[in-house]
């Protein structure tokens, strides 16, 4: 399908001109703090962006800058002038991806991912399949153990960061529906990823049955498939909405109470397919209402009256914010309330916990350097709380906190918050049944 919203594509003047330079937003900026530099903070970018929308050519010093960009957007959070950044740098990547030559070798790897691995489950079941073998014929244990990542540059700290494989993949999942452990009070879509169908298989199980456990019946909606989050970030816009489009004919008219995702970068970009879409005339109301079914599970399950038949979990955990569900979302209080409400757990807040860890996506693998510093001065504020188990609330965030633990930690485990939860409420079955 023709894409006529293409236009739309670059930073709009309107939204530029919030931008009143107060400088309030530097400090909340990662890579303003790594770097102190101004182009490299969210009002030297935007100063950027106004010269370009101004007629300046788009180099590779303009390039270098938006691409460094975490797109975190703590400086949303941070601006009182209600400057929309995460709008702006998306669409100025997308414009920067219409003007730049790439090379022959970047144009196939980014085909082969953007177009092809992430949307089709046979590529994504025989990659897991390769991942799976490497790990279990313990190649990754001796990689890893005996340091022999360092030898290995670039593709050795690479490696620190490579997703799991988790057989059996939730694909034989999709098209299924999972009852309501009790009455029914909701009857929920689960969105289930792209990768993490290979690499969050028990993540998005675990999932499935804290919702079952609080009154949802679960759909995980045949023909769903990758949400465009990671397009939208690399500024392949037009893929990102033809994903769209898909998922918007998957689930909508399924009379879902809400759309579930326990991804928070996914998320977001689900929440914003009103605004992907709000140029195209077929779409525009549909997105409209997509997004506003969409729910993180810890929005959804910090909103209703939560099942309190847990058992306990005596650990100690921090919680690191995702940035795309503290900054992109707003929601910072309900993944704690959660934590919060687990028996024997004992909550310790880091400082800065809404800074981002470095992971942004596939930011990680193309900045590796920048992202290894943030996520080192994260480590520090994780190290310094003394807590057992790191909770999150993206599967990106997982990842990257993993080799930060692996690198910087001690020994640390992290978790998923839903993941916490289902532990708890295994923990009150199992105790149960041994009273019996
Ligand atoms: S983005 Fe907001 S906080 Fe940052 S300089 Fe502009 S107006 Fe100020
Ligand atoms: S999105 Fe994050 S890295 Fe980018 S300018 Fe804003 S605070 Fe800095």
């Amino acid at each position: 399908m023709a894409d006529s919203t293409i236009s739309f594509d670059r930073p709009q003047q309107v939204d530029l001109d919030r931008c009143v330079h107060c400088g309030l937003c530097l400090n909340a900026c990662p890579t303003y703090r790594e770097l102190g530099v101004e182009m490299d903070s969210p009002r030297g970018r935007i100063y950027q962006m106004v010269q370009v929308a101004a007629g300046a050519p788009i180099g590779p010093s303009y390039i270098e800058h938006i691409e460094l960009c975490l797109a975190c957007r703590a400086c949303e959070s941070a601006c009182p002038s209600g400057v929309q950044y995460g709008r702006l740098v998306e669409a100025a990547r997308a414009e920067i991806e219409t003007h730049r030559q790439r090379s022959f070798l970047s144009r196939m790897i980014r085909k082969f991912v953007f177009g092809h691995l992430l949307q089709s489950v046979g590529t994504m079941t025989a990659m897991g399949t390769l991942v799976y073998l490497y790990q279990a014929s313990g190649m990754q244990r001796l990689v890893r153990g005996s340091g022999l990542w360092k030898l290995l540059g670039k593709l050795g700290r690479l490696e620190q960061l490579a997703p799991p494989a988790e057989p059996p993949f939730f694909f034989s999942s999709i098209g299924k529906t999972f009852p309501a452990a009790g009455e029914r009070r909701y009857r929920m879509a689960l969105m289930a990823g792209c990768l993490a169908n290979v690499s969050f298989a028990r993540l998005n199980e675990a999932t499935v049955r804290v919702l079952q456990k609080n009154g949802c019946e679960v759909a995980v909606p045949a023909d769903q498939g990758c949400c465009g989050a990671l397009h939208v970030h690399a500024g392949i816009r037009s893929e990102a909405r033809m994903l769209a489009r898909r998922n918007i004919d998957a689930v909508l008219e399924g009379g879902f109470d809400a759309i579930i995702t326990n991804a928070a970068g996914c998320g977001s970009t689900l929440k914003e397919y009103g605004e992907l879409l709000e140029h195209d005339a077929e779409y525009a109301e549909k997105a409209r209402r997509f997004s506003a079914l969409m729910r993180d599970v810890t929005e959804f399950l910090g909103s209703i009256e939560l099942n309190r038949d847990m058992g306990p979990v005596p650990i100690t955990v921090t919680y690191q914010d995702s940035c795309h569900l503290a900054h992109g979302q707003k929601v910072r209080i309900p993944p704690r309330r959660l934590l919060a409400a687990v028996p024997g757990l004992t909550f310790r807040e880091m400082p800065l916990s809404d800074l981002c860890c470095g992971s942004a996506g596939i930011y990680n693998v193309v900045e590796n350097e920048m992202a290894m510093a943030v996520l080192e001065a994260k480590m520090q504020s994780v190290n310094s709380t003394g807590a057992h188990v790191i909770a999150t609330a993206n599967p990106g965030c997982m990842l990257q906190l993993e080799a930060g633990v692996r690198l910087h930690g001690r020994g640390q485990r992290v978790s998923h918050v839903v993941e916490i939860l289902d532990q708890a409420y295994r923990t009150a079955k199992s105790s149960a049944s041994a009273q019996a």
